[in-house]
């Protein structure tokens, strides 16, 4: 038996209450419902995973997650996870749907791999970078209540501020504006999550222009599967236009190239695998497009995975990992150290992230 053979696969539901919670054009989130997977190989060491799923982004939500790693756990009993292409490959085929649960079965393959061959994870992809420089989200709330949390963050350090907008053009308006009112030299980056027609898209930069303000990136202004729609607005609109539900899979990464839909294309492993994000970040980099990436509602587990992956593979353009505060419930401890806004990669093998005693 090699020692870098599964021995032992355990997969548990991961609830944390959120101090705040998070509201975006489809819907609001009060507590974080994931699932963590722990592989156990032969030599001892532990390799973590945790799957975000967010309903209506990717149609998987807790108890989805927690069916698919159980009908899995026979298939990885036994396996070596140096073979983790071979074996990401096989459950892709089947569970073609399920990205976020395989998600977390790529995370901890990889963790496990790593931590054998005792280097950091984002060496093992390449160590570009070792720091990053995340903005922070102000969700869909009041102008007034943006105004106070653009200044605290600005306070705090973040330089660039995520913006959510989507729901009425009016109060997005008031929004950024009380935003740009509240931090002036903080840079602006918009988020509509599909909320817009086309029209409404350009209207909305228009104005927010003719008003004095000019944001650094519209991201998924239109519906997913709006191609023409969402090239209509990258034409019509002067700041760099982001796909984000628009591309979950190498093929979307390929048509967004096809159309000219976006500049930027926003890489979520929780959307695609880890697997096939490599896949999306190469289409993009040889397509000349920007790269974004992004989260969902992970814990410093999954979060620690996509800053080791944007700093493996370097060139990221656009990092929009703000962590959640941090409360007793969470699990896990460690990761790269973060410094409001900055991650700094860290020696620890793996994703060095710990289970907390
Ligand atoms: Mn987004």
């Amino acid at each position: 038996m090699k020692a870098t053979t599964i021995r032992q696969v355990l997969i548990e539901p991961l609830n944390i209450e959120r101090t705040e919670p998070f509201i975006i054009a489809i819907g609001t989130k009060h507590r974080i419902e994931n699932v963590v997977l722990t592989l156990v190989l032969e030599n001892g060491v532990e390799g973590y995973g945790e799957a975000a799923p967010l309903e209506p982004i990717n149609g998987e939500n807790q108890a989805t997650v927690l069916a698919t790693l159980n009908s899995c756990r026979d298939f990885l009993l036994g396996q070596d996870v140096t073979q983790f292409m071979a074996i990401a490959r096989q459950l892709k085929q089947v569970f073609w749907a399920q990205a976020t649960a395989r998600c977390a079965i790529e995370m901890a393959l990889l963790d496990a791999l790593a931590k054998s061959l005792d280097i950091p994870l984002y060496q093992f992809w390449g160590g570009a970078e070792h720091e990053l420089e995340t903005d922070c989200t102000i969700s869909l709330v009041p102008a007034e209540t943006a105004r106070r949390q653009a200044e605290q963050l600005a306070q705090a350090g973040y330089r660039v501020l995520k913006v959510k907008i989507g729901k009425n053009v009016k109060q997005d308006i008031e929004r950024v504006l009380a935003v740009n009112e509240g931090a002036p030299s903080c840079q602006i980056t918009l988020d509509a999550n599909q909320g817009y027609t086309p029209d409404q898209a350009v209207y909305c930069i228009r104005e927010l222009e003719r008003l004095g303000i000019r944001p650094a990136l519209l991201e998924q202004p239109v519906t997913r599967h709006d191609w023409m729609g969402m090239r209509f607005v990258r034409e019509h609109v002067s700041p760099p236009v982001a796909a984000d539900e628009t591309v979950f899979t190498g093929d979307d990464a390929i048509q967004v190239v096809r159309t000219g839909c976006a500049d930027v294309i926003n890489i979520k492993i929780m959307k695609s695998g880890i697997i096939e994000a490599l896949d999306i970040a190469a289409i993009a980099r040889r397509a000349h497009l920007g790269l974004m990436i992004g989260c969902m509602l992970e814990s410093v587990l999954a979060m620690s995975a996509s800053v080791h992956l944007a700093a493996g593979l370097g060139g990221f353009r656009f990092i929009d990992l703000d962590p959640h505060p941090p409360t007793a419930s969470e699990p896990f401890t460690g990761g790269p150290r973060f410094v409001e806004p900055v991650y700094t990669l860290q020696d620890d093998a793996g994703l060095g992230v710990f289970r907390k005693a």
